[in-house]
């Protein structure tokens, strides 16, 4: 019997050293990570953080970090809340894919920050589609893409919708504002120049 245990997410250090790691529950080096990005355009996704000797777990929604690459031995139809279904299964090989991304990750610490205005990069905001229903919503993202707010519409329902590639400066001032509305959205980079 699995259990649900929040308490797993306060492992220091989740992201370093190698796994399996020492559970802070029944004390045995079993507890092991997976995360899952929902899209590339997106730094959303799920997190499982369990102990496969006490069977507590923990899975929620986190910012999925930029060294994570989803793990390819699972198809996300296979991915369930408890790790019982499947995910604990493949733990050995989840733990070296999770301890070969950990080693090669670069050490942001040594990364120079860029400043806004230094930053070359266009991005493109994409709204989740299924989060965007009501008219209001339409009307907001129409006014953004200064399109026509019906055609607004049918590209949010149908397609999801990307606003036009912006530089960053842009990019802070529109994120403010879907924010400020309670609007989904992924960024994602798009080119440099
Ligand atoms: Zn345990």
């Amino acid at each position: 019997m699995w259990k649900d245990d929040d308490s797993l997410t306060q492992i220091e250090g989740l992201d370093t050293g190698t796994y399996p790691k020492k559970c802070p529950i029944c004390g045995k080096s079993s507890v092991h990570l997976l995360m899952y990005r929902y899209s590339e355009m997106s730094t959303g996704g799920g997190s499982w953080i369990w102990c496969s000797s006490c069977r507590r777990y923990s899975h929620i929604n986190v910012t999925i970090p930029k060294w994570w690459t989803n793990f390819d031995g699972l198809e996300v139809k296979q991915l369930f809340a408890s790790p019982e279904y499947n995910i604990d299964d493949k733990r050995e090989d989840i733990d070296r894919w999770v301890n070969k991304l950990i080693s090669t990750k670069p050490d942001l610490s040594k990364e120079k920050p860029i400043s806004i205005t230094d930053d070359k990069t266009l991005y493109v905001i994409r709204i989740e589609p299924q989060k965007i229903t009501t008219e209001e919503k339409a009307e907001f993202a129409a006014r953004l893409c200064r399109c026509d707010k019906k055609l607004a519409l049918e590209l949010i329902e149908n397609e999801g919708f990307e606003l036009y590639p912006m530089p960053a400066t842009d990019i802070r001032i529109v994120k403010e504002a879907l924010e400020a509305n309670g609007i989904l959205f992924g960024i994602s980079p798009e080119y440099k120049w």
